[in-house]
């Protein structure tokens, strides 16, 4: 890392290299850490000490790989997760569990959600700034390493297998950018990128890295027989920004309510979304799941419309929709229930204020269908 402080790892390095020249051991490296000090720092591998790598790890096959990769020279491997209301790291725990392998899992929905207000790489096919999101996870996975007193990090990239995040000089810029060019391997395609740092000082060994580039699947699958890898998700999803429909109510929530907190982002996987103005949009539910999920999120704020007598959908209305939005908004959720189209619907409207109830006609589906975000 150009210009870091010395992490651990780096001054135990250098600790080791004293240790050398007292008893008379090879000296191979120069400490990267604070040259200006003029130490000889001991090759690791020759300090007794066992080599420790931190690697980000989704939970997909490439991370799970890029870990066995490492692990099979004898270095010690842990994983970090980033997690976020877009992505989840139950699949990443699950793999790191598999592999035997400690398991960190660090927040991250300020980091996106401040990253989603105006990515300086902007956005990919859908709302999803990967290269800005890699360069900040690099940046915490980073943190974290001098935190620990890893020697570096690792991450399961394949040059070229995203067109937009793994093109050589979107790798070469994250690493730059992230400020972890200098302690960054990518195990899978090492062979086809430029030698890193520690490569050079041996504390990898760069002639059991791979060289994988492109889409193609196969290799993976075969180094997931090698290495006995059963359950792995596939290579697309896990990344709710990625997903085009789950973008078009996302930025819908930007446009309006904007992303303030993250009750707002989490209420976006629930049920359907209808826009009945600029400030109000009601949330239906799809099924009892979604129902449970809209009740147990209603706040002090919102309505909660739900059908009498018939059974029907739950309905989440902001406190400040007017008579007229709550009355559209029942005959929505009327259409939604079991109920036939022509029959009146008693809706139960609840709120801190009290409880009424509406009787309304089912709208019609087109008109329903005129609010659907
Ligand atoms: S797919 Fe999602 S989690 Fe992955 S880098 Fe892109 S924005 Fe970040």
């Amino acid at each position: 890392m150009r210009g870091r402080a010395a992490s651990l790892p780096d001054l135990r390095a250098c600790v080791a290299g004293v240790q050398g020249i007292i008893y008379g051991l090879p000296q191979t490296w120069f400490c990267g850490a604070a040259p200006q000090h003029f130490l000889l720092c001991a090759n690791m591998e020759t300090g007794n000490e066992r080599i420790r790598a931190l690697c980000l790890l989704s939970g997909g096959l490439d991370g799970q790989l890029a870990i066995c990769v490492l692990k099979e020279q004898g270095i010690e491997v842990q994983a970090v997760t980033f997690e976020s209301p877009f992505f989840s790291g139950a699949k990443a725990k699950a793999a790191a569990d598999q592999l035997g392998v400690t398991h960190h899992l660090i927040g991250f929905t300020g980091d996106i959600v401040q990253i989603l207000k105006g990515p300086k790489h902007g956005f990919g096919a859908n709302l999803n700034p990967c290269i800005d999101c890699h360069i900040q996870m690099l940046r915490r996975a980073g943190a974290l390493m001098t935190e620990l007193g890893f020697h570096f990090l690792a991450t399961g990239e394949v040059l070229n297998q995203r067109p937009m995040s793994q093109n050589p000089q979107a790798l070469a810029l994250v690493a730059r950018e992230s400020g972890c060019e200098e302690v960054l391997v990518r195990p899978l395609s090492a062979t086809r990128l430029p030698e890193t740092e520690p490569e050079r000082r041996g504390w990898v060994d760069r002639g059991k890295l791979l060289g994988l580039e492109g889409r193609m699947r196969k290799p993976q699958l075969e180094l997931a027989e090698k290495y006995r890898l059963k359950d792995f998700p596939s290579p697309a999803g896990g990344c709710l920004l990625t997903e085009p429909n789950f973008c078009i109510r996302l930025k819908d929530l930007m446009t309006h309510e904007g992303l303030n907190g993250t009750r707002n982002i989490e209420l976006l996987r629930i049920g359907r979304h209808l826009r009945l103005s600029p400030t109000i949009k009601l949330i239906v539910g799809r099924n009892e799941r979604d129902n449970a999920a809209l009740e147990g999120a209603a706040e002090l704020y919102d309505l909660l419309l739900k059908t009498e007598g018939v059974p029907g959908p739950t309905g989440l209305l902001p406190l400040t929709a007017c008579e007229a939005e709550i009355e559209l908004a029942a005959a929505i959720c009327a259409r939604y229930s079991d109920s036939s189209p022509e029959k009146a619907v008693t809706v139960r409207v609840r709120s801190t204020r009290g409880t009424k109830r509406l009787e309304v006609r089912p709208c019609q589906a087109e008109q329903a269908d005129s609010y659907r975000i």
